[in-house]
């Protein structure tokens, strides 16, 4: 996966010194690092144009992905997919790597996380856990029903999404949120200015406006290319699981199971099933655990938030 990306993001760099090459401007590389030394070792780029030029790889930097979807067609969603998480209780360390990865991929402004763990215990002699929590991208949700401008909406296969260029940030979504999910942007978002020069994108959730919601977003950009979402990627402990319901098929990247089985097996639940939201987001109950509960190791960079 790792190779897929670089090699995506090399052709993009590669794209993006064609098209300044192949229009006469400046190359933009070169002006914004006059301090970069040629390596005299030449690329080979395709031009708008058709013709292959050559660049120095001096001047060649990474550039977020250019997202090509367009917003009418990243409210529909992906055509035959039933998305669905599962969450297993008995892997969770509050090792925070899926929040610290969500946050990074998402640029979430610092202080605020869309994945939330916490500790639970659920009574006075039970023992504690930790439960990570994203979005429940419910199939009967409430904030979709109270948004007065269609900017909150549900997609085919399953996920709920914001467009932020609808959004008036009347905050009535993040009231009518039974699971407390959504984050409102109160500042400015701290943008790379890679991605603070994209286009907006309801499908990435990029670049993200100050004034409006946001929120857990199932990362559909990395579903649309047959990738995992980040958080599931990034847990060194296997806790979640993304899949297609209609696949009957979840993995976390190194085991895969039959979403029905694992479920029926482990006695999966969903959170406040008794309010009908319907969740997309299931958990498996944390008994035979992998690790003992501890506290305290989560990630040093982490925020230092009480979730
Ligand atoms: S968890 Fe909250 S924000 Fe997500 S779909 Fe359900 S009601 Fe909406
Ligand atoms: S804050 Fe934005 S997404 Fe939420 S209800 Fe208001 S307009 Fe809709």
């Amino acid at each position: 996966m790792k190779q897929e990306t670089s090699r995506r993001e090399f052709l993009t760099a590669g794209i993006l010194a064609g098209v300044a090459a192949g229009c006469g401007k400046p190359n933009p590389f070169t002006s914004e690092n006059e301090n970069v030394q040629p390596t005299g070792e030449k690329v080979k780029l395709l031009s708008v144009d058709g013709e292959i030029i050559e660049v120095d790889k001096a001047f060649l930097k990474p550039v977020a992905d250019l997202h090509t979807v367009s917003n009418a067609a990243a409210r529909v969603g992906i055509a035959g997919k039933n998305f669905v998480m599962v969450i297993d209780l008995a892997r969770c360390k509050n090792l925070k790597k899926c929040q610290s990865a969500c946050n990074h991929m998402h640029q979430v402004h610092p202080g605020q996380n869309w994945i939330k763990i916490s500790q639970m215990q659920d009574a006075e002699h039970t023992a504690k856990y930790w439960q990570p929590t994203t979005c429940m991208h419910c199939d009967e949700p409430p904030c979709v029903k109270v948004c007065p401008v269609d900017a909150t909406f549900k997609r085919q296969d399953g996920i709920v999404l914001i467009d932020s260029d609808r959004c008036i940030g009347c905050r009535f979504c993040m009231a009518a949120c039974p699971y407390s999910t959504r984050v409102f942007n109160w500042e400015e978002p701290q943008l790379t200015k890679e991605v603070a020069a994209q286009n907006y994108s309801c499908e990435t959730s990029m670049p993200q406006k100050k004034g409006t919601v946001g929120k857990c977003d199932f990362c559909p950009d990395m579903t649309r290319k047959g990738e995992l979402p980040h958080c599931v990627s990034a847990c060194p402990n296997g806790v979640f699981f993304f899949g297609d319901m209609n696949e009957d098929s979840v993995t976390n990247g190194t085991e895969t199971f039959r979403f029905s089985e694992l479920i029926k097996d482990k006695a999966g639940y969903r959170l406040m099933e008794d309010l009908g939201t319907k969740p997309r987001v299931y958990y498996l109950p944390p008994v035979n655990r992998n690790f003992p509960f501890e506290t305290g190791l989560e990630n040093e960079t982490g925020h230092k938030e009480a979730h």
